[in-house]
């Protein structure tokens, strides 16, 4: 991709964990944005060494909110999930890092935050299932689709951070 290329030219050292770079779309849902965890949930994921690749702040119209969840229409909780998220703007961020999917799982917590170990952003940060601040992608496939879902090619960013070195070996 554009993006591995980019890495072997500034790199070169890089190449032998590029097979390791994954993406992951991760939303600071309604109620993050609301209550002001914006910069604090950024700022965990930013600080673990993940590269930020494309962020927005974003009225999600219903049609996405369903194609987002649309694993879970069948669930009875579903029309209170896209109200939910539907309910004030979020906002959209796609990362880049090695293992980032599971490690960006890791860092959001369980799905129902009083099951979510402290530390986590939902174990500090939120009490209900239906109000748990913050989405990730459950595997790396699902990474590629969410963000193809949500942002379009021009929105996303390739760059270096300085740092990666002495962050990847
Ligand atoms: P996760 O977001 O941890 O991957 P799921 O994919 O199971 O969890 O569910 C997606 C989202 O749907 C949850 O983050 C939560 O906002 C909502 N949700 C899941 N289960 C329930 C429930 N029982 N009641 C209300 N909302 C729920």
């Amino acid at each position: 991709s554009k993006r591995n290329h980019t890495a072997r030219i500034f790199l070169p050292h890089l190449v032998a964990s590029m097979e390791e770079v994954e993406e992951t779309y991760i939303m600071i849902k309604p109620d993050g944005v609301q209550r002001g965890l914006v910069g604090e949930i950024i700022s965990r994921f930013e600080k673990k060494g993940f590269k930020l690749t494309g962020l927005k702040l974003f009225e999600c119209p219903k049609e996405l909110a369903e194609e987002h969840y649309k694993d879970l229409q069948s669930k009875p909780f579903f029309p209170k999930l896209i109200d939910y998220i539907t309910s004030g703007p979020v906002v959209c961020m796609a990362w880049e890092g090695i293992g980032v999917v599971a490690s960006a799982r890791k860092l959001i917590g369980a799905t129902n935050p009083l099951n979510a170990e402290p530390g986590t952003i939902r174990g500090d940060l939120a009490v209900q299932t239906g109000r748990n601040v913050v989405h990730g992608s459950d595997s790396p496939d699902n990474g590629k689709r969410e963000i193809a879902l949500w942002f379009r090619e021009g929105e996303l960013c390739t760059w270096m951070p300085v740092q990666e070195p002495w962050l990847i070996e």
